[in-house]
């Protein structure tokens, strides 16, 4: 099945380690060569493209001259510290040849799971894109220890996919997409095209954790197709032991499609709407109540008074002045900043705050009216 480029805006690619490095001879230019091709066959398409990368242990173990076995957790890191560099570099270098800027982001579990962190985090990453860069992520090895470590970057890129309200998760693989068991081994295994929901009967189609074949990752990859879905954020696994994985996956090659039911917006906001605790509420006058049902941002201009205590990134009540509640939103400034700014031109925010404006106090795409919530809820009944 052919599968349009344009059918994407934002794809977040997994790149596991065996396909970049090769254990006796380092990094496989080649094949980096013809990913970054690919890449840029998806830039001109139109979509913006991270890249999460494994591959920095690998690469600094030969680098450090570390024998193949299991590295104890200090000679992981160690290894990761050195084989970062070669990998950002081989990157940089790669995607140079199309004139992309290569940007180096290192997460931990933490960066993820944490608000402010998790903000910050995706700030940095949405003004890379804005800037026309390519953003490499991968786990911070050098101080992620086993209590706080991810371990695998399937459920790391399925994070920064739904960080970044991606369409597609691509996660290349060993295999050319989801089996119903061991391809090669079990003689009846099925591969599926097309899965509309993880069910109980696909997971233990995963194997186990001490099974040949999660040793392919599917149970991570099952689990980061969860992440994924779970915000609307579709997944595909395909084999990218080839050259020009992305080009075979967008020509039609064989893959495994676990398509989202709702797009990252509709998901986002149904979590916005089922929201309890409210932080605080914000008062707005009937033109911004008016703006708002026409599908606008709330902008500080309309805004009357805030009230309550929030920081940036909670969900906060939108009321009129006679106390009806309009609806609620994940809200860009914390209370105090948005206290500052309410009535004001947006281009005035820079200066009342010392600091450049994020744009909309509640941007559309982060905000939900109650006649939308309504909507929502018939939808899901
Ligand atoms: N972050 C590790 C590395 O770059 C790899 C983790 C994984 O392969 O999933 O070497």
């Amino acid at each position: 099945m052919v599968v349009a480029t344009s059918s994407f805006k934002r794809i977040v690619i997994k790149i596991g380690s065996a396909l970049l490095v090769d254990r006796e001879t380092g990094l496989k230019r080649d094949w980096l060569n013809s990913l970054c091709a690919d890449v840029n066959m998806l830039r001109e398409a139109g979509c913006e493209v991270l890249l999460v990368s494994s591959g920095a242990i690998a690469l600094g173990r030969k680098q450090l001259g570390l024998p193949i076995k299991v590295l104890k957790l200090e000679e992981s890191q160690a290894a990761a510290a050195t084989g970062q560099i070669l990998l950002a570099r081989a990157y940089s270098e790669a995607l140079g040849e199309y004139d992309f800027q290569a940007g180096q982001v290192l997460l931990t579990l933490g960066d993820t799971e944490e608000r402010r962190r998790y903000i910050n985090a995706r700030e940095t990453i949405s003004t890379l894109l804005k800037l026309g860069a390519v953003p490499i992520i991968n786990e911070n090895d050098t101080v992620a220890t086993s209590e706080i470590r991810y371990g695998d970057n399937d459920r790391l890129a399925a994070r920064v996919a739904t960080m970044v309200s991606a369409d597609l998760l691509v996660l290349l693989s060993d295999v050319d997409g989801f089996y119903s068991g061991i391809p090669g081994k079990d003689a009846g295994a099925k591969r599926f095209d097309r899965i509309a929901e993880i069910t109980s009967e696909i997971e233990t189609m995963a194997g186990d954790a001490g099974t040949e074949l999660s040793k392919g990752g599917m149970v991570t990859k099952l689990e980061a197709g969860k992440i994924a879905m779970a915000a609307g954020t579709s997944m595909v696994i395909t084999s990218g032991k080839d050259l020009h994985p992305l080009k075979s996956l967008f020509d039609g090659g064989n893959a495994a499609w676990f398509d989202a039911k709702e797009t990252p917006v509709t998901a986002r906001k149904k979590w916005i709407s089922g929201q309890m605790e409210l932080g605080g509420s914000i008062v707005v006058d009937e033109g911004a109540a008016r703006a708002l049902t026409r599908g606008n941002s709330l902008l500080p201009a309309g805004v009357l008074k805030v009230t309550g205590s929030f920081s940036r990134g909670d969900v906060v009540a939108i009321v009129c002045d006679n106390g009806q509640q309009l609806g609620c939103g994940l809200v860009s400034y914390g209370a105090e900043d948005a206290g500052q700014i309410a009535g004001c031109q947006s281009d005035e925010i820079e200066t009342i705050l010392g600091m450049t404006s994020r744009g909309a106090l509640i941007h559309r795409d982060n905000l939900v009216l109650r006649t939308q919530a309504t909507r929502m809820d018939k939808s899901n009944a």
